[in-house]
């Protein structure tokens, strides 16, 4: 099983993946934690990523799917992954799809969480990450420790305003796009409405893939 979560920056892809994972017993990728944590560990591929990642364009396609190529062929994916935060732009769906074609395996769904714009600048306004795991919290101040660990709460240079606008045009350019993309190849599209509590977030993706 391999299902795509789709939607806008602060759409809360990153709060319901591994809810949904859990749920459905598969692990996640996110692409944007992978990029963090080499920026962290200052690795070539952190080097590359940090530029395009501060100012909220996207890291070159090439790069990402060296990530996915890579955690699509590990064991712990064999069952099923959730990508979060691919796919981005049309050459990654049909890199995506290539090497699904080269593992014998295909992608299921796509769940795309929708949200105006409004909403989407007062949460990352206000969202603060753990430094370490990533966990997103709204609401939460930058400082504070983390829920799941010994980590503590920072804000991403990318949630500032300018970068946060120039992330909502590039998602508007190149990934939306994606979306017909999908549609026109055939892979199940499912419009989750992603305004409410997370639980009811969660239980509206996942009836969307029981659909
Ligand atoms: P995210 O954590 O998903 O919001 O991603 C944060 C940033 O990482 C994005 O604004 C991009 O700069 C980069 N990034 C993450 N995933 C991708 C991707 N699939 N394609 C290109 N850039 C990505």
């Amino acid at each position: 099983m391999i299902i795509v979560l789709f939607g806008k920056p602060g759409a809360g892809k990153g709060t319901q993946a591994p809810l949904l994972a859990a749920a459905l017993g598969v692990p996640t990728l996110s692409t944007g934690d992978e990029l963090r944590a080499a920026i962290r560990a200052g690795t070539a591929l952190g080097l590359e990523a940090k530029g395009y990642m501060d100012r909220g364009d996207l890291v070159p396609d090439a790069v990402i799917m060296g990530i996915i190529k890579q955690a699509l062929s590990e064991p712990r994916a064999a069952g099923g992954v959730l990508l979060d935060g691919v796919v981005r732009t049309i050459p990654q769906a049909e890199g995506l799809a290539e090497v699904c074609a080269q593992l014998g395996r295909t992608v299921d769904a796509v769940l795309c969480f929708e949200i105006d714009d409004d909403e989407i600048v007062r949460r990352l306004g206000s969202r603060t990450v753990c430094e370490r795991c990533q966990t997103p919290y709204t609401g939460r101040e930058a400082g504070t420790p983390c829920d799941k660990g010994d980590g503590v709460l920072v804000r991403r240079k990318d949630d500032e305003p300018a970068a946060v606008r120039n992330r909502l045009e590039v998602y508007e350019r190149q990934t939306a796009p994606v979306l017909n993309w999908y549609r026109e190849h055939g892979t199940k599209v499912a419009k989750i409405d992603a305004v409410g509590s997370v639980q009811d977030v969660t239980a509206r993706a996942l009836g969307a893939l029981a659909a």
